[in-house]
């Protein structure tokens, strides 16, 4: 069964039961959440996150444990070598991330590598990976998988090709740990065709392996290939299409993973129910934007 949802938030005063109850809403049986806001590093206990309401709500649903991504803000960077207090600060919050994630039975954690900040992609790789191996140096990692996303290369990133991210696997110690999440519109921006899929997915797999893939983001992309933007477009709405995207949420060989919309707000409303309504008929909406805004 296709295994869909979007990111969805996890905040105060439902906790993870708002995440499953927001996932249920889009008719979607998989999610993503950050553990609280993407765009700074406050959190508060994972006692506080009603998880096991949450458990029984998804059971309720049929929404197996493993279809539950986290992701880790995106503002941490373990890449910087210019300033050392915003490396350790991913460092000790990667620690807690980890056990965050361990402690809501998550077993997949998105990390975005790092920018390099100017310093080169050399020396941004290298403190990646001593980062990571640092990170998990601190902390028991069991199955617990880093996946590390490809990047659109947008300022600094480093991750915009299937090579950089190989570089950093390469470096790193406890391999079995290390996964990666495949944004369809990151490496768009960067410069893969994935109108030609089967390509891309072979690229991968002689660098990286298919099965270390952990989960794929499904955005369209309001940029030409090659950009180096990365900004998201609604299904179909943007340089990718309709008939690529679906290509590529119902391609055999990630059939198994869950495929994860981050697509852009319209008027301040979710369009994840209409996206995934779409993607289930395979069906382009035409009438997105119109039907958000009219509210249906
Ligand atoms: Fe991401
Ligand atoms: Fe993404
Ligand atoms: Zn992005």
């Amino acid at each position: 069964m296709l295994k869909i949802g979007s990111h969805v938030s996890l905040s105060s005063p439902h906790y993870l039961v708002g995440s499953v109850n927001e996932a249920l809403s889009y008719n979607a049986n998989s999610f993503m959440v950050y553990s609280g806001a993407p765009q700074n590093t406050r959190r508060v206990s994972t006692s506080l996150f009603r998880l096991d309401e949450a458990k029984e709500l998804m059971k309720e649903a049929n929404i197996p444990q493993e279809n539950v991504i986290l992701h880790a803000p995106y503002i941490i960077n373990l890449a910087n070598t210019v300033k050392e207090s915003t490396y350790e600060l991913a460092v000790n919050f990667l620690v807690q991330e980890i056990q965050r994630a361990q402690e809501m039975d998550i077993k997949v954690m998105v990390l975005h590598p790092g920018s390099h900040v100017g310093a080169g992609v050399q020396l941004g790789t290298q403190q990646i990976i001593k980062g990571l191996n640092e990170v998990m140096s601190q902390v028991d990692m069991k199955d617990t998988i880093i996946a590390l996303e490809t990047m659109a290369g947008k300022g600094t990133e480093i991750g915009r090709s299937f090579e950089e991210l190989k570089a950093i696997y390469d470096g790193v110690i406890q391999k079995e740990n290390i996964g990666y999440c495949l944004d369809t519109c990151h490496i768009h921006d960067a410069g893969y065709d994935v109108s030609d899929f089967d390509a891309v997915l072979d690229q991968f797999d002689l660098l990286l392996g298919l099965s270390n893939l952990k989960v794929v983001h499904v955005n369209d992309s309001k940029n030409l290939l090659g950009a180096g933007k990365d900004r998201h477009a609604n299904i179909g709405y943007g340089e990718i299409g309709f008939d690529n995207l679906i290509k590529i949420i119902y391609h055999p060989r990630l059939a198994h993973l869950p495929k994860i919309l981050e697509t852009p707000y319209i008027d301040k409303k979710a369009p994840y129910k209409l996206e995934i309504n779409s993607i289930i008929k395979r069906e382009f909406e035409d009438k997105l934007i119109e039907r958000i805004q009219a509210d249906e």
